[in-house]
């Protein structure tokens, strides 16, 4: 009876897991269409300078609106993409739309842009290319553009993979910057924060303190990820940032800036654009002060 009970517990597994890969293969067809279909769209987050609190860049934040349905966040098809290889083309519209949309506001007010790549469109041939396409057609200088990378696609097991290494240095020449996204949350070693291509670290939410009594160890978490960083001369940025307690200790221990729910979530184009606007204007409330 054991053993035939086994047997349907495996037949059951076998069932979800069926189950389980042919809702993502639904997904995958539903969106290699979207582009086409118009359902992908960007959102913007923007970066807050900790010193005056102004806007000087935007995080754009793929979302993709199927007719009628609900907003599907990225970390429901972004796995999904790599995995078919759609992020190729679908990270390639998100650089040309981000670059467009953040090349008007980088012409009225300095406005720089992050973009989040992934490590499978770095192991493409022509990656290099579609990045400097995407600044030619927009218009957008490299210097305003940040490329988001996370650890693993620099050092996969402890090996340089020297595909992406090629990719970012040559667009580095053309003066775009390469950003650690989610630091601290990987496993590779630190040593390659010493001979690689990057400009900037992105500190992991997962280091903000929670909210309540002063938390000794995540302050000197955050202290010696910053102190590390501008010994490297990189700069830093806190992702997550929800408090004002937050937000008085990064700038306490010399975070540069700051994203989070505490300045803005990430929002569609024109509300983005507004608050751009209004962080520019001489004299008007900051973002920060409400
Ligand atoms: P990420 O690049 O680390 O982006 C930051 C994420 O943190 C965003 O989630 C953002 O909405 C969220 N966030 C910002 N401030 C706060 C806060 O104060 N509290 C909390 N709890 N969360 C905050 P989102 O937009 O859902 O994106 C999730 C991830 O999906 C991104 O993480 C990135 O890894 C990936 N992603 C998004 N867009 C793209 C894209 O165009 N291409 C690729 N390859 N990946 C993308
Ligand atoms: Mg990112
Ligand atoms: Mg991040
Ligand atoms: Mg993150």
């Amino acid at each position: 009876a054991a053993k035939e009970a086994g047997r349907d517990q495996v037949v059951l597994f076998d069932q979800q897991l069926r189950e389980k890969r042919l809702e993502a293969a639904r997904t995958v067809e539903r969106l290699r269409g979207a582009i086409e279909r118009d359902e992908l769209l960007v959102h913007y987050q923007p970066l807050v300078r900790l010193a005056d609190e102004r806007i000087t860049g935007v995080e754009a934040l793929i979302r993709w609106q199927p007719p009628g349905e609900r907003m599907v966040p990225p970390d429901r098809f972004i796995g999904l993409a790599e995995d078919s290889g759609l992020i190729v083309p679908i990270g390639a519209w998100v650089l040309r739309e981000a670059c467009r949309v953040v090349a008007g506001w980088h012409r009225e007010h300095g406005t720089v842009v992050s973009v989040n790549v992934s490590p499978r469109q770095l192991r493409e041939p022509d990656f290099g290319v579609t990045v400097l396409d995407a600044l030619r057609e927009s218009g957008l200088p490299a210097a305003a553009l940040i490329l988001e990378i996370t650890e693993g696609v620099l050092v996969d097991a402890g090996t340089v993979t020297e595909q992406a290494i090629g990719h970012l240095s040559m667009l580095r020449a053309h003066g775009v910057r390469v950003a650690v996204d989610d630091f601290g949350t990987g496993y590779s070693s630190l040593a390659y924060l010493r001979d690689l291509p990057i400009d900037n670290l992105k500190i992991d939410k997962a280091f903000m303190p929670a909210p309540g009594p002063p938390d000794q160890a995540a302050r000197t978490l955050v202290k010696a990820i910053i102190d590390l960083a501008s010994g490297l001369s990189l700069s830093t940025i806190a992702e997550g940032v929800e408090t004002a307690e937050q937000v008085a200790l990064l700038r306490e221990l010399g975070c540069d800036r700051a994203q989070g729910y505490y300045y803005s979530r990430p929002v569609p184009a024109p509300d983005a654009a507004v608050l751009i606007l209004q962080s520019a204007g001489a004299g008007s409330p900051q973002l920060g002060s409400r």
